[in-house]
């Protein structure tokens, strides 16, 4: 298996750290808002990385955290007149629910930010005794020069950073000894949440946040750390410089970035408005086709969202969907159930479909070909499959594109739907639910609707459904 690392700028043999296991820390999303389609590439992208992963044996501990405090968060709780924790366990939960119906498993930890305080200023602590911080007015900065290999995931030289960094010396950052230096801690501002600490009351920086994390649940050395491509700098640049000089060894042997998820070639983002959240695309696809279309592209090539692609995932996933349904169908109907000599032959043959999906994952996670190699699976069944096959042989062959399916997070099953009466039964509910303030379970039902694609709309006539 061969993964691309943006530190060596090449694809290297993975080789754990320890047999059989693989450490993986995925930085998760700021929860102030539902999350965009841009965001949920890296979710898509490296929930597959693991499942193949653990497909191949390995045993994967994945960590990926949410930021849950930051100056996004604190705005959307002003706006709204309520607690900055209110926000942050709203959209964590929203989240979850787009994780879930996305196929992206929950990681092994979702470490929050707010709940590891005490390992933040514990390594800030170290730094500062080491050398490589230092307080000033109650801030905490990282003494980025210190740092002799500052620069070596981004590949930037401090000397251009310094001359691009000049307008920092004209915002009011004076105080650091450096433009370069980064802040670990911020000292509180007026009704903003905030942490006793020895620098005074006040909240972490970013960066740290990670680094402590990945730390705690996965050990001072990890095998693979993730995100997408924005974050290699600053913010993984600055986790190396943290988590390096506090432990005084290499942090993550890997480091693998998605690139953006575009639109009209411009970058997904909140800031510039150009983006549909999850949910929105829920209400009009099935969100394995979300899924499909992203893993139609290589995880390190640009990938414009569009109405057509999203039209042309659809298509093909239906064409896998079928293949599988049309195989259970045969299954039901098989009158013979062991497999003949030559229908092991006819099996045995389509493991060559296996191998090159294999071959395509252990290059770089090569999702493009081996979604190829999964409709040559498609077509070899759909012709070497019929109804006088018995059901041993069916079986397996339905077995074998499910596992390729699984490994890509796709189910190969037609959803079933749901009878009008059912969901007037379950709005129903949810009512009641509501009157009797189980706002929990009004959500849930909302929820349950949502993954069959049924989109509520509540109106002033009442609550109105549709079909997405
Ligand atoms: P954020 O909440 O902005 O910190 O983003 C969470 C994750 O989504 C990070 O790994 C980002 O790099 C990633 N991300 C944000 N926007 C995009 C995009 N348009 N395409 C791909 N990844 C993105
Ligand atoms: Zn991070």
């Amino acid at each position: 298996m061969k993964i691309y690392n943006t530190i060596t700028k090449k694809k290297e043999p993975f080789i754990p750290l320890e047999e059989g296991k693989v450490k993986m820390y995925v930085c998760g999303p700021t929860v102030y808002n539902f999350i965009h389609i841009g965001n949920a590439r890296p979710m898509i992208v490296f929930d597959t990385v693991r499942r193949y992963m653990e497909y191949r044996g390995y045993e994967v501990n994945y960590v990926s955290n949410f930021t849950d405090v930051d100056d996004k968060i604190i705005k959307k709780a002003l706006e709204e007149g309520v607690s900055a924790q209110e926000i942050s366990e709203r959209y964590i939960a929203e989240c979850k629910k787009d994780m879930e119906m996305m196929n992206v498993k929950p990681a092994v930890t979702h470490p929050l930010a707010t709940q590891e305080i005490g390992g933040m200023l514990e390594m800030i602590q170290q730094l500062i005794e080491k050398g490589y911080a230092y307080a000033v007015n109650g801030t905490v900065y990282f003494r980025t020069r210190k740092f002799a290999d500052y620069g070596k995931l981004s590949h930037k030289n401090l000397d251009d950073l310094r001359s691009g960094s000049r307008s920092l010396l004209v915002s009011g950052e004076d105080e650091k000894e450096d433009p370069l230096d980064f802040v670990l801690w911020k000292p509180k501002k007026e009704g903003e949440p905030a942490w006793e600490s020895p620098w005074g009351q006040g909240r972490p920086g970013w960066h740290i946040e990670c680094s402590v994390m990945s730390k705690k649940y996965l050990g001072e050395q990890i095998d693979i750390h993730a995100g997408g491509e924005d974050l290699v700098f600053p913010h993984h640049e600055n986790e190396i410089a943290q988590s390096e000089a506090c432990n005084g060894r290499e942090f993550a042997r890997y480091w693998m970035h998605n690139a953006f998820l575009n639109i009209d070639n411009r970058k997904m983002s909140k800031s510039l408005g150009n983006f549909f959240t999850v949910r929105e695309i829920s209400e009009k696809y099935d969100l394995q086709v979300l899924r499909f279309f992203m893993l139609s592209a290589h995880y390190r090539s640009p990938l414009n969202f569009s109405a057509d692609l999203m039209e042309a995932s659809r298509n093909s996933l239906d064409r896998i969907v079928t293949a599988a349904e049309n195989l259970k169908h045969l299954m039901g109907n098989a009158e013979c159930n062991a497999m003949t000599e030559s229908e092991l032959a006819l099996y045995e043959a389509s493991q060559e479909f296996v191998k090159k999906f294999e071959e395509a994952m252990d290059d770089d996670f090569n999702t493009a070909d081996a979604i190829a190699a999964v409709f040559e699976l498609v077509k070899y069944l759909n012709t070497h499959t019929d109804g006088a096959h018995t059901k041993e042989y069916l079986e397996k062959c339905l077995e074998r594109l499910k596992t390729l399916c699984e490994i890509l997070g796709l189910i190969a099953e037609k959803k079933e739907e749901l009878l009008d009466e059912d969901i007037e039964a379950l709005i129903e509910e949810r009512q009641q639910a509501r009157k009797a303030k189980n706002f929990a379970r009004a959500d849930e039902i909302r929820g349950i609707l949502l993954e069959k694609g049924i989109v509520l709309e509540d109106t002033r006539e009442g609550v109105k459904w549709k079909r997405a």
